[in-house]
């Protein structure tokens, strides 16, 4: 591979150097179409997810169409942001400069009430062994000139907390 056969355009992504993150770069997303109405969502706070309005299946990650029926009548909604913890592994190598700061991070796959899953970061709770079916809320970590990245963080367990 030469430096021709990296476009961040053609990538889809945009790379932006400096601006006091850690060290190195972030690569943010800047594809058209549907990666940016969902990239603008979370700048507004919101987890855009979509459902299919011919037989209400929901979906990440994103699609064009229905994977149930295979409509393309569409449409976007916010998440309630509640879910469970699926899966998740803590990551300790930085696979890029940008998360130097935050290794060991845990990496997690949350199924949403919704119904789809999605992979995410879980803030750090100190002292706080992750449990798979933990209940997890969505939050919005601001990680690079503001851009707001969703995140999920534990709830404690209680016995009203199913
Ligand atoms: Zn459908």
């Amino acid at each position: 591979m030469n430096s021709n056969d990296h476009n961040a355009k053609d990538d889809s992504a945009a790379i932006l150097t400096g601006a006091g993150v850690g060290h190195g770069s972030a690569i943010l997303p800047d594809r058209p179409g549907l990666v940016a109405e969902y990239w603008q969502g979370a700048q507004e706070k919101k987890l855009l997810l979509q459902r299919c309005c011919r037989c209400s299946n929901c979906w990440h990650p994103l699609s064009d169409v229905c994977g149930a029926c295979q409509s393309f009548d569409v449409e976007w909604f916010p998440s309630t942001g509640t879910g469970s913890l699926y899966s998740y592994t803590v990551v300790h190598h930085a696979v890029h400069p940008i998360v130097q700061g935050w290794v060991p991070y845990t990496l997690c796959l949350i199924e949403l009430d919704e119904g789809p899953r999605i992979l995410s970061t879980l803030e750090p709770e100190s002292g706080q062994e992750p449990a798979i079916g933990t209940r997890a809320h969505l939050e919005f970590r601001s990680i690079h000139s503001g851009f707001q990245l969703p995140v999920f963080r534990l709830l404690p367990n209680r016995k009203d907390n199913p």
